[in-house]
């Protein structure tokens, strides 16, 4: 049994103007599908060859935690994304977001200024903490935050290079302006668990 890549929730040139249908081909069938191929590569007559993507993430190291992580952090990027994205969060993560940041637009400066300082290939997040509140952190390279039980991904945004450098060249915050208008917030607040009152 191998991890098999997952399929785009949309075709390739619905995410235009954000990225361009050669840069989101490019980034599934060629980086994506590469971290996938190496993965199962790796794994192959190991003891992680039965396991699923989670409980690799968590348990391997090296390339392949690496390999796995990325797949891992790509599929959940891919669902971060809406050709109908734009508009806003729902109420109970809205308001969230306002009494951590002040504003969503306030969130949105700090989350492109996260992304704008992540220096080299990484992934900025909104994850959600254990005690309920909302952080925004930078990974590097494949880190993920999803084999923390402090960090719940809520959204992600790749800055690797890869992910934008056809379209936009050396400019990455333009191309995280862009990210806005597809972010697809339902699939943002199906992440987050509202803190109980
Ligand atoms: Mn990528």
């Amino acid at each position: 049994m191998s991890i098999q890549l997952k399929s785009l929730p949309y075709r390739y040139h619905e995410l235009e103007p954000f990225v361009s249908a050669e840069t989101l081909r490019i980034h599934y069938e060629q980086h994506h599908r590469q971290y996938l191929d190496s993965l199962n590569h790796e794994i192959r007559n190991t003891e992680l060859a039965n396991k699923d993507l989670n409980e690799i993430i968590h348990h391997a190291e090296g390339r392949v935690y690496q390999n796995a992580a990325q797949v891992w952090n790509h599929n959940f990027f891919w669902q971060c994304l809406t050709p109908n994205g734009g508009q806003y969060p729902n109420d109970s993560l809205l308001t969230a977001i306002e009494d951590e940041y002040n504003s969503f637009e306030k969130f949105q400066h700090h989350f492109a200024d996260s992304a704008a300082q992540r220096f080299g290939a990484g992934w900025t997040w909104l994850v959600q903490l254990s005690n309920g509140r909302l952080r925004i952190i930078n990974t590097r390279d494949a880190d993920t935050p999803a084999t923390d039980p402090n960090t719940h991904p809520l959204l992600v945004i790749d800055v690797w290079e890869h992910a934008y450098y056809i379209d936009y060249r050396a400019r990455r915050s333009d191309y995280v302006r862009q990210f806005w208008y597809f972010v697809n917030w339902e699939f943002v607040a199906s992440n987050y668990s509202p803190i109980s009152q």
